[in-house]
C-alpha cells in the first residue's frame, strides 16, 4: 500500500537542547562549520546517513540520545558557544551600518528560485544559486535584504538514468513542515493568505512561508492551501513546469502575490517597508506593476506618475544573453490575466511591447520599469546593450544605459574548510568586503608548495571517493547486480589529473564538445604516462529532449568498459554533489559558445579551491582571465559553420590538455611537488578568488544600484506626497510630445583655422528649433573624439553647450572644445532631454543629433 501523505514524528526536545531548534531554521547552518559540527556530534552515523541535513538528523535522532546530550555538560557548552556566535551574527554592526542611516533601510530582492542548499532543492541552476548567494553575502555584510520567490512542493526534478543512459525525472514530494521554514501568521496565529486575482472572478490564494538566512529572510509563497480551487493548487507545484498559462500565473504569483506578502511581512514584524526592489531576471517583473497599481490606489496617482516613483526605487538584473532564452507571453494572455487587475491594460501592454506585435516581453517590461538595469559580467552587459538597443533610439550601443555587475559566490559556502583553515582566504589588507580596490588574498603566500598540493590532494581523493560512491548507485539503479559494480571500488585515482565539467545541459554549453573528437579524448584518458580523468554532471530541463540526448551520448561513452574508469557522467547533479567537484577538481573545463555564458559561476567556485579554469573567454573568464589563472581556449568566432567552429574549438582544447595542462601538472619536483603547477594555484587563490566573491558583488549592487535608487524613490516620493512623480510624469509626456519638433539646425566651429594644432581649441555654435520646448528642458551637447574613415567616432567626449541668446522658437548655444590630441577628429552636437530625475541622459530614448 501506499501512503497517502508522509511526515516525520519528531522527539521532542529537552529543554536544555531547545536552542537547536533556533540553530536549524536558520539556514546560516549551510556555510558556517562549527555549526555543523555541532549538528554532526548529536549522532555522526546519522548526520552520515541523512547526508548532512539538520533537519532530517533532528527529525530522527533518539529520544534516548536527546535525553542524553540534555545532561552531557560539554555538548551544552558548546551548543551555548554556537548560541552565543549566531545571536552575535544576527545584531553585530557590519559593513552596511557603516554607511549611515542614509542608506535604504529595506531593500526586496525577487528571484524565481533560490539555491542556498540542497535541502532547500528551489532551484534549477545558476541563476537561483546566485540568488542564494547573494542572499547569504548580504546577510555577512549586514545588507537589510528581504528575499521573495515562490515554494515549489516539487522543487526541480530530481535526475536518475535509463540503463541505456536516458535521463529520468523524478519529482519529490516536499513538505513544508519538514523543510527549514516557518509560516507567516498574524497576531491571532493564523496563516497569512496572500489573494491575486485571477480571470473568470477567480482567486489565487497563498500562505507564506519564512525561511532565515542569517539575518535575511526569504519569503516563499505556496499555493498548495485549502483555501484554494484545486487547479489553483497546483500553481506552485513545480519550478519551471507547465504551459505559458501555468507559467504567467506563477509570475504573477511572484510579483503581484510577493509584493502583497512582503506588505503582510513588514507590518506584521515593524521592519520598515522596502525603498528599493531588486527583480533578479524579467519573471519577477510583476512586482512594478503591483506597485503602481498600488500608488494609483492610495495616491490617486495616474498610471504614468506611478511608474514615475515606481521606476526610481526599481532595479532590474537581466542574465540572458540568448534572445530565445527570455520570458515572453501572447499578449492576448496578457490582457485576459489582468482585465480586471486594476491598472489600465493599454499602459500595462506598453511596458511589455517588443518587435513583435503579439508579444509581451517581461525583460522589455523589466528594463522599462527598472531606472537601473545590469548585466552580470562586462562582456554580458555590452552584450546586454547590444540586444536591447532598440529601447533606446539614437542612442550608440555604449550609452545603453545598462550597466553591468559581475557575478560573484558565496566563498564560506563553496570553499573547502581545509583550504580556509590553511589560510587561502586571508588577506593583510583585512576584510576583502570593507577594503576599496583590489584585494589580494596573500595569506596563501605563507603557507608552503608541499601543504597545499598535499591539501589539494587530500581534496581530489574526497572526490574520488564520491565519485566511487555515486559511479555504484548509478549503475545499481540502472539494472546492474552487485556482482557486476566491483569495478567502481578502483574507478578515477587520486592521483590522476582530475577535470570537472558540471553544468545545465542547454545547447550553448556544448555538453558534447569534448567528444568531437572521441579517440583523441580517449588518447588523453589513457595516456600512460599522463592521463586525465574526467567527472561530468549536468540536468537537462524536462522538455529539451535535444539536452537529453546530449546526455545520453555521454552517458554512453562513459559507459565503454575500457575507459570507464577514468570518464564518468554521475546524475543528479545539485548544491551537494557540486561541492565535492569544486573541491576536488584540479581543472574546469568550460566550452560554450562564446558570447552566451552570461557570466558562469561554476569556474569562481572551482577558483576559490585552486581549481584552474580551462575555459573560452566568455562571461567572467574574459574579464579576470590573466595568463596565471588557468588557460583561454580560443574561439572561433568568426566562422559561421557551426560543425567548423566546434571542431576548431575541440581540437584547441585538447591541445591545450596536451601541450599544457598535462606537462605542467605531472612535472614534479625532488619532493614530488608539480612546482609550476602549485604556482599556478597560489595565483589562483590570491589574485582570483578576491575577485569572484559575492561579498564584492553585492557591495557593488548597494553602492552602484541600491544607495542610488534608494535616492531616486525617496526624491519621487517626497515625504508620502508624490508631487515631484507627478511633475515628472507631466514633463516626461510633454518631452516626448514635443520632441519631434527639435531639430539642430546649423553648426559652425570657428577658432581653429585651416590647419588646426594641438593645444588650440575650437569655437562651436549651434543653432537649435525648440518650437514646443524650452532650453531648460533640455541639454544641448558637442560630442567629439577620434574619427574613422566612416566618419564614426570613437572615444566619445561630451561637453554641455551654453545657452547664448533666443530669437523666438530659435536658440543658440555655444561651448570650446580643446583640441588634445593629434590626428583625425571630428565632432558633432546633440540634443537630449534635462531632468533631475534622470539616472543616465539615454534614459528617454530620445536624442536628436546635428
Ligand atoms: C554554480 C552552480 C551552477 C551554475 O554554474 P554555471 O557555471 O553558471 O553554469 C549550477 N548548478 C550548481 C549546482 C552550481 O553549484
Amino acid at each position: 500500500m501506499r501512503a497517502l501523505r508522509r511526515f516525520t514524528v519528531r522527539a521532542t526536545l529537552p529543554a536544555p537542547l531547545q536552542p537547536l531548534a533556533q540553530l536549524v531554521t536558520n539556514l546560516r547552518w549551510s556555510w558556517h562549520p562549527e555549526t555543523r559540527d555541532l549538528f554532526e556530534a548529536l549522532d555522526p552515523e546519522l548526520w552520515r546517513t541523512c547526508g548532512g541535513d539538520p533537519v532530517k538528523v533532528l527529525g530522527e535522532v533518539s529520544a534516548e540520545r536527546l535525553a542524553t546530550l540534555a545532561k552531557d555538560r560539554r555538548f551544552l557548552r558548546r551548543l551555548q558557544d554556537v548560541v552565543d556566535d549566531l545571536q552575535e551574527y544576527m545584531t553585530a554592526d557590519l559593513w552596511y551600518q557603516s554607511l549611515g542611516a542614509d542608506a535604504p533601510q529595506s531593500i526586496a530582492y525577487f528571484s524565481a528560485e533560490f539555491g542556498i542548499t540542497e535541502v532547500l532543492p528551489q532551484y534549477s541552476g545558476g541563476l537561483g544559486i546566485l540568488a542564494g548567494d547573494h542572499l547569504k553575502a548580504a546577510s555577512d555584510l549586514g545588507v537589510p535584504l528581504i528575499g521573495v520567490g515562490l515554494l515549489y512542493r516539487a522543487g526541480y526534478f530530481e535526475q536518475g538514468l535509463s540503463a541505456d543512459g536516458w535521463q529520468l525525472e523524478h519529482y519529490p514530494s516536499l513538505d513544508p513542515h519538514g523543510l527549514p521554514v516557518k509560516l507567516l501568521r498574524d497576531k491571532d496565529g493564523a496563516a497569512v493568505v496572500i489573494s491575486v486575482p485571477l480571470p473568470e472572478a477567480r482567486t489565487l490564494h497563498a500562505h507564506v512561508w519564512r525561511a532565515q538566512v542569517g539575518r535575511v529572510s526569504l519569503l516563499l509563497l505556496d499555493s498548495d492551501i485549502e483555501e484554494n480551487a484545486p487547479a489553483e493548487r497546483l500553481v506552485t507545484d513545480r519550478l519551471y513546469g507547465g504551459d505559458e498559462d501555468h507559467r504567467l500565473r506563477q509570475e504573477m504569483l511572484l510579483g503581484i502575490g510577493g509584493v502583497r506578502a512582503l506588505r503582510a511581512y513588514c507590518s506584521q514584524t515593524g521592519r520598515p517597508q522596502p525603498e528599493v526592489f531588486h527583480a533578479n531576471e524579467g519573471h519577477a517583473g510583476f512586482q512594478g506593476v503591483e506597485r503602481i497599481r498600488e500608488l494609483t490606489v492610495s495616491h490617486g496617482l495616474t498610471f504614468p506618475e506611478a511608474l514615475q516613483a515606481v521606476r526610481g526605487g526599481t532595479v532590474f538584473t537581466t542574465h540572458t544573453p540568448v534572445p530565445a532564452g527570455i520570458d515572453r507571453f501572447p499578449k492576448a494572455l496578457i490582457e485576459r490575466y489582468f482585465a480586471g487587475f486594476g491598472v489600465p491594460l493599454d499602459q500595462l501592454l506598453a511596458l511589455g511591447a517588443e518587435e513583435d506585435p503579439t508579444k509581451f516581453n517581461m525583460a522589455h517590461m523589466g528594463l522599462r520599469l527598472g531606472q537601473r538595469a545590469n548585466g552580470v559580467s562586462e562582456l554580458h552587459g555590452q552584450v546586454s546593450r547590444h540586444m536591447f538597443r532598440d529601447l533606446w533610439p539614437g542612442f550608440d550601443e555604449d550609452d545603453v544605459p545598462i550597466t553591468s555587475i559581475t557575478n560573484g559566490v558565496h566563498a564560506a559556502t563553496w570553499t573547502a574548510r581545509e583550504l580556509v583553515e590553511l589560510g587561502t582566504q586571508r588577506s593583510s589588507q583585512g576584510d576583502p568586503a570593507e577594503v576599496e580596490g583590489p584585494v589580494h588574498f596573500d595569506g596563501v603566500d605563507a603557507i608552503a608548495a608541499g601543504e597545499l598540493w598535499n591539501t589539494r590532494r587530500l581534496l581530489r581523493g574526497r572526490l574520488v571517493d564520491e565519485v566511487r560512491r555515486r559511479l555504484r548507485e548509478t549503475a545499481l539503479s540502472r539494472g546492474a547486480v552487485e556482482s557486476e559494480v566491483g569495478w567502481t571500488d578502483s574507478a578515477f585515482d587520486p592521483d590522476v589529473l582530475t577535470i570537472g565539467f558540471a553544468r545545465r545541459v542547454p545547447s550553448y554549453k556544448r555538453l558534447t564538445l569534448m567528444l568531437k573528437d572521441p579517440e583523441r579524448l580517449k588518447a588523453l584518458l589513457l595516456d600512460p604516462e599522463r592521463p586525465i580523468q574526467l567527472v561530468i554532471a549536468g540536468k537537462s530541463h524536462p522538455a529539451d529532449d535535444g539536452g537529453k540526448q546530449l546526455i545520453q551520448r555521454m552517458v554512453q561513452f562513459a559507459d565503454d568498459p575500457e575507459i570507464r574508469h577514468r570518464i564518468a557522467f554521475l546524475p543528479g547533479y545539485d548544491i551537494g554533489m557540486a561541492r565535492y567537484l569544486y573541491w576536488g577538481c584540479d581543472v574546469w573545463l568550460n566550452n560554450p559558445l562564446r558570447p552566451l555564458e552570461a557570466c558562469g559561476t561554476s569556474g569562481m567556485k572551482a577558483a576559490l579551491n585552486g581549481g584552474l579554469n580551462l575555459s573560452i573567454r566568455d562571461g567572467w573568464w574574459d574579464e579576470w582571465f590573466d595568463g596565471q589563472n588557468g588557460w583561454a581556449i580560443p574561439t572561433a568566432d568568426g566562422v559561421a559553420d557551426p560543425d567548423r567552429r566546434d571542431e576548431v574549438e575541440a581540437r584547441a582544447i585538447y591541445d591545450l590538455i596536451s601541450t599544457q595542462v598535462q606537462p605542467r601538472f605531472y612535472e614534479r619536483d625532488r619532493d614530488g611537488v608539480p612546482a609550476r603547477w602549485v604556482e599556478m594555484v597560489r595565483h589562483t587563490l590570491r589574485e582570483t578568488g578576491p575577485k569572484v566573491l559575492a561579498s564584492r558583488m553585492v557591495r557593488d549592487y548597494v553602492q552602484q544600484l541600491y544607495v542610488p535608487a534608494s535616492y531616486s524613490a525617496r526624491a519621487m516620493a517626497d515625504g508620502g506626497g508624490y508631487a515631484p512623480a507627478r511633475e515628472e510624469a507631466a514633463r516626461r509626456m510633454h518631452l516626448l510630445a514635443n520632441w519631434g519638433t527639435v531639430r539642430v539646425a546649423h553648426v559652425e566651429a570657428t577658432g581653429a583655422g585651416d590647419t588646426p594644432e594641438i593645444g588650440s581649441t575650437l569655437a562651436l555654435r549651434a543653432e537649435v528649433e525648440l518650437p514646443g520646448l524650452s532650453p531648460s528642458d533640455i541639454e544641448v551637447q558637442a560630442a567629439y573624439g577620434r574619427v574613422d574613415d566612416a566618419d564614426a567616432l570613437h572615444g566619445v567626449t561630451t561637453i554641455p553647450m551654453d545657452h547664448e541668446q533666443a530669437d523666438g522658437s530659435r536658440h543658440w548655444f555655444t561651448a570650446t572644445v580643446p583640441l588634445e590630441r593629434t590626428g583625425a577628429f571630428g565632432y558633432t552636437v546633440r540634443v537630449l532631454p534635462r531632468s533631475a530625475h534622470l539616472a543616465n541622459p539615454a534614459e528617454l530614448g530620445v536624442v536628436t543629433s546635428a
